[in-house]
C-alpha cells in the first residue's frame, strides 16, 4: 500500500513537471508568435516608412520638375517676346521708307483703299494730299545729292509735325508725299497744305555749309460718293497738284 502511494505520488510530481514544462513550451510558442507578428507589423512599419521616403524623394522631384517646367516656360515666353519684338520690326521696315522713315508707296496705297472702304460705308469725309518738291533737281545740281537726302529727311519730319498721328503720310515717289486725312474734309485739308507749304516758304533747311530755300506744290482732293476706284481720289490730287505747278509752283491747289 505505502510504495503505491509513493510512486503515486511521483507520478503525480512527474505529471506536474511535464504540465509546467508544456506549459512553458505553449507561453514560448506565444511568446515567439508575438515575436513574428511584431517582427512582421516593424517590417511593414519599415516598408510604410520606405514608402513614405520615397513619396518624399518624389515630391521633391516633382518640385524640381516643377521648377524646370517653370524655366522653360519662362524661356519660351522670353523667346516668344524676342519674335514678336523683331516681327513687329520686319512688319514696321516693310512699311517704311528708309531715308525719310515715312510709309512707303505700298503700304500707303492698302491705306487708301482700307480707308475708302471705310468712306463708302460710313460716308465720313477723308481728304488726300498730294506734295511734291519744287525743283528738286535743281537742289541736287546745286547742293549734292547728299543735301539732297536731308532736304527729304526735314520734308519728312516737317510735315509729320503739322499731320496728327491718325494722318497717313508716306514717300509716293522720289521728292513726292502723299498723305490721307481720315475725318477731315476739304477745308480743313486746305488749311492743313497751306499749313505746310508755308512752313517751307518761311523756313530754310539747314544742311552741311548751306541752307536751302525749299518751296511745295500740293495738289488737295477728297474721296466722293461717286467714286469707284480707291485710286479716283489719287487722280484728282494729282490733277490739282499739276495746276500748282502749271500756276508758277510753291501753291495749293
Ligand atoms: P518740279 O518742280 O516740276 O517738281 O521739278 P523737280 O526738279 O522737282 O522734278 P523732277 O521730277 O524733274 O526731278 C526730281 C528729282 O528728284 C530727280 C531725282 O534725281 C531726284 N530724286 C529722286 N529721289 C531722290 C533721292 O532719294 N534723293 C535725292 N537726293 N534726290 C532724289
Ligand atoms: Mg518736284
Ligand atoms: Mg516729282
Amino acid at each position: 500500500g505505502r510504495t503505491t502511494q509513493k510512486s503515486n505520488e511521483k507520478f503525480r510530481e512527474s505529471l506536474n513537471n511535464y504540465n509546467s514544462i508544456i506549459g512553458g513550451l505553449k507561453k514560448n510558442e506565444k511568446k515567439s508568435q508575438t515575436e513574428i507578428e511584431i517582427k512582421e507589423l516593424s517590417e511593414k512599419i519599415d516598408e510604410i516608412k520606405e514608402d513614405k521616403t520615397k513619396h518624399k524623394k518624389t515630391s521633391k522631384e516633382k518640385d524640381k520638375e516643377k521648377e524646370r517646367e517653370q524655366k522653360l516656360e519662362e524661356m519660351v515666353k522670353e523667346r516668344t517676346r524676342e519674335i514678336e519684338e523683331s516681327n513687329h520690326k520686319l512688319q514696321q521696315l516693310s512699311i517704311t521708307d528708309a531715308l525719310t522713315g515715312a510709309f512707303n508707296r505700298r503700304h500707303f496705297v492698302s491705306q487708301l483703299c482700307e480707308k475708302f472702304k471705310i468712306f463708302k460705308r460710313y460716308n465720313r469725309p477723308t481728304s488726300f494730299l498730294m506734295m511734291d518738291i519744287d525743283k528738286f533737281k535743281n537742289i541736287n545740281d546745286t547742293y549734292g545729292h547728299f543735301n539732297g537726302d536731308t532736304v527729304l529727311k526735314a520734308f519728312s519730319s516737317r510735315v509729320q509735325s503739322v499731320l496728327r498721328l491718325t494722318d497717313i503720310f508716306s514717300r509716293y515717289g522720289g521728292e513726292e508725299f502723299a498723305v490721307i486725312l481720315p475725318e477731315t474734309d476739304l477745308e480743313s485739308a486746305l488749311t492743313i497744305a497751306e499749313r505746310i507749304r508755308e512752313n517751307f516758304m518761311n523756313e530754310l533747311v539747314i544742311c552741311d555749309d548751306c541752307e536751302i530755300n525749299v518751296t511745295v506744290s500740293i495738289g488737295i482732293s477728297s474721296f466722293k460718293i461717286t467714286d469707284e476706284e480707291c485710286d479716283d481720289v489719287l487722280k484728282r490730287a494729282d490733277l490739282a497738284l499739276y495746276k500748282a505747278k502749271e500756276n508758277g509752283r510753291n501753291r495749293v491747289y
